[in-house]
């Protein structure tokens, strides 16, 4: 176990131990990284329980973090381990609610203190009540569903069922350039295989109307624009922080305009509805995003009824807030966009999900994503989508990895926010667990030879 000079400092040893808990679920959740504002927060909290006074103790709540810091992620996992189980310490379930992944690959549920590699459970969730949670899994129907998928919809799921709640299954198919039917389809198909059964599916195209219903009323409130600037001039203005001219247009001036947007007067690329967020803002998603752009392609399932169509940025939030959703989880990689999520729904006055994240799923040497398999296809070093070394859900199918298996799987990676990158010999290690009790082992002896033997010996056996 790890110990520190100032152990000898802070005169309540519970404490140290505490604060190191603390310091390294930090790293843990967050790119390795401890970060001594959260630190010391979280301290004064559990400061309450003693007598000390946390002021007084920061230089060495500042070593025991530069300590920690020294250590790999694989070291800090283990402390955690180690600490948690057998340190003194204040810490309830509170802190400790993830799953650490030890380094010999083998699963702890440090919640319960136990190793188990059956039961994992995901931690509570902040406001739930017990029959009103509302999850929903939003992909895109432009590819074939991977590990990454099974991943947020196994979180969305299980979390629905803790709760007695509900999912909901949205494609989020506002994008006709890159959607078809064949994706759709692959999708369910996905899900029915996964053994999930969402309450709802539905389309987020389904609700165009109330969409641009409420892209009206952005316009009319002033925190929407119409901008015709040509697409490398507004890059260029958003990385420089720079407003447009567009920006000083009437409401009424927008307002007609956005009605000729719908109405497909425009070309592609001739205008977009913009937010009226701060050019700014050191957020750059806050730069005036787009909300509506033009697409003239045809939409799998409504063909060319429209031509506007919305971005995540805006669908998001509005979609995820009149379905009644009351905990969205999405990857890491949208934390930044959680300020313009709020931003909208505080001017549409509508409801506010909880915003979740957790970090994505990747493996050690195997591509996961669309953006990396697609070459593989194209330049025919891989034939098909179900190919049983991609980690698509046809190809693991294929592979003869089992359903609970994946479950098990991604329930003993938690929700965390640090990047791992599992081996997918851990994936095959919970699937050879459910296999090993049924399955029937065979032997076979290539070319036997048949041997005689005369007079052996019964002694001789
Ligand atoms: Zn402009």
């Amino acid at each position: 176990m790890w110990k520190g000079s100032c152990k000898r400092l802070i005169p309540d040893t519970k404490l140290v131990d505490s604060i190191k808990l603390i310091s390294l679920k930090n790293a843990l959740d967050y790119d390795n990284v401890i970060k001594f504002d959260v630190v010391l927060s979280k301290t004064f909290s559990y400061s309450k329980k003693t007598s000390c006074n946390i002021k007084d103790f920061i230089p060495q709540i500042r070593d025991i973090i530069s300590e920690l810091s020294k250590l790999s992620l694989d070291e800090k996992k283990n402390l955690y381990d180690d600490l948690y189980n057998h340190g003194n310490h204040y810490l309830g379930n509170r802190e400790s609610g993830s799953l650490i992944r030890t380094v010999s690959g083998e699963n702890k549920n440090v919640e319960s203190g136990t190793n188990n590699t059956s039961n994992f459970e995901l931690p509570p969730l902040d406001g739930a009540i017990y029959g009103k949670v509302v999850t929903r899994f939003p992909p895109e129907p432009n590819g074939y569903p991977h590990i990454g998928h099974a991943k947020a919809v196994i979180i969305d799921n299980e979390y629905s069922k803790k709760y007695g709640g509900s999912l909901i299954l949205r494609f989020d198919d506002t994008n006709p350039s890159k959607e078809k039917m064949e994706y759709y389809e692959a999708i369910s198909e996905g899900l029915d295989w996964l053994n999930i059964k969402p309450t709802v599916t539905k389309n987020t195209s389904d609700d165009m109307e109330f969409l641009y219903d409420y892209a009206r009323k952005l316009v009319q409130k002033n925190r929407a624009y119409v901008c015709v600037c040509p697409p490398d001039v507004i890059k260029t203005n958003r990385s420089n922080g720079i407003s447009c001219s567009c920006t000083t247009n009437t409401v009424d001036y927008n307002l007609e305009k956005l009605e000729n947007m719908i109405q497909g007067k425009y070309q592609q690329n001739e205008c977009i509805l913009r937010y009226r967020g701060d050019m700014k803002n050191l957020n750059t998603a806050m730069r005036d995003p787009t909300l509506y752009r033009i697409v003239k392609d045809s939409h799998p399932l409504l063909l060319n009824k429209y031509s506007l169509w919305p971005t995540y940025d805006f669908a998001a939030p509005v979609e995820d807030s009149m379905d009644g959703v009351t905990h969205a989880f999405r990857t890491k990689e949208y934390e930044l966009r959680n300020e313009l999520y709020y931003a909208i729904l505080s001017d549409l006055e509508l409801n506010k999900p909880q915003l979740i994240e957790f970090s994505r799923l990747e493996f050690q040497g195997i591509p996961v994503s669309k953006r990396k398999i697609t070459p593989l296809i194209e330049t025919g070093i891989i034939k098909r989508w179900d190919d049983p070394r991609l980690p698509t859900l046809m190809g693991l199918k294929r592979r003869g990895i089992m359903p609970e298996a994946i479950r098990k799987f991604v329930l003993s990676l938690s929700i965390t926010l640090s990047e791992t990158k599992p081996s997918m010999e851990i994936l095959e290690s919970f699937n050879r667990k459910i296999l090993d009790p049924t399955s029937i082992r065979l032997f076979f002896v290539k070319d036997p030879i048949e041997v005689h033997i005369d007079k052996l010996e019964t002694d001789s056996v």
